[in-house]
């Protein structure tokens, strides 16, 4: 079956992880977990961590184990300003023009914070959809149904689609629902099936385009395999 989409997770994935963006949205977590359920700054750590091993994300968690406004959580953790931490990649840009694919964006977080993300990088215009937590009824990666909503959305079954994600865990359900796995600068442990590993998400173009039988532009290597 042929390829015919690239879906890309968001955060620690489309820009490095040193960013600190995702270190301040953590933080922020911890502050509203430890302000909703009044216990102190290291009980709240401990529930994240209980949260994130259990059931994916801290949301995950709230929302089972508590009546939680999704909402006023979704917007506290995201309110950030986002130019302090990320700017405008044109080697991004011009890695992504070049892939001859369909992009999305799915993410844990919302469909407005990876629109944000994608503008303060200024690479919205590349990208078709963002498949966000609130399109896919609150589940979150890495759990299978999650990914089942989201190639549904995107109208694409898992072997014409490329997943690339920063956290060996959730390709796993990715892997088994038949796309094609990259992972960004992670380790995979035993557990994980992952088809590649690379540094940078600026590499992805050579795994693309040795997937599709194309040349990586500029090497002059003739690369034939037949
Ligand atoms: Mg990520």
């Amino acid at each position: 079956m042929g390829y015919k989409l690239i879906i890309f997770d968001l955060d620690d994935t489309l820009y490095p992880r040193d960013t600190g963006l995702m270190q301040e949205i953590g933080h922020r977590i911890q502050v509203w977990v430890r302000d909703y359920l009044e216990v102190t700054w290291e009980e709240a750590q401990a529930v994240r961590h209980d949260y994130w091993q259990r059931y994916g994300t801290t949301l995950g968690g709230l929302m089972a184990e508590h009546q939680v406004d999704i909402q006023d959580y979704l917007t506290f953790v995201h309110d950030i300003p986002l130019h302090e931490y990320l700017a405008p990649d044109p080697a991004l840009a011009e890695m992504l023009e070049a892939l001859p694919l369909r992009k999305a964006i799915y993410t844990n977080a919302t469909v407005e914070h990876g629109w944000r993300v994608l503008r303060a990088l200024g690479v919205a215009d590349h990208f078709d959809r963002v498949i966000g937590i609130e399109d896919v009824e609150w589940r979150n990666k890495p759990r299978r149904d999650a990914f089942e909503r989201t190639l549904s959305h995107l109208g694409a079954a898992g072997p014409e689609c490329i997943m690339v994600e920063d956290s060996p865990r959730n390709l796993r359900p990715a892997k088994e629902l038949g796309l094609t796995t990259i992972l960004v600068d992670a380790e995979p442990d035993e557990n994980d099936v992952v088809d590649f590993v690379v540094e940078s998400v600026l590499d992805v173009e050579k795994i693309v385009n040795g997937l599709l039988g194309l040349e990586t532009g500029g090497s002059g290597d003739e690369g034939s395999s037949d």
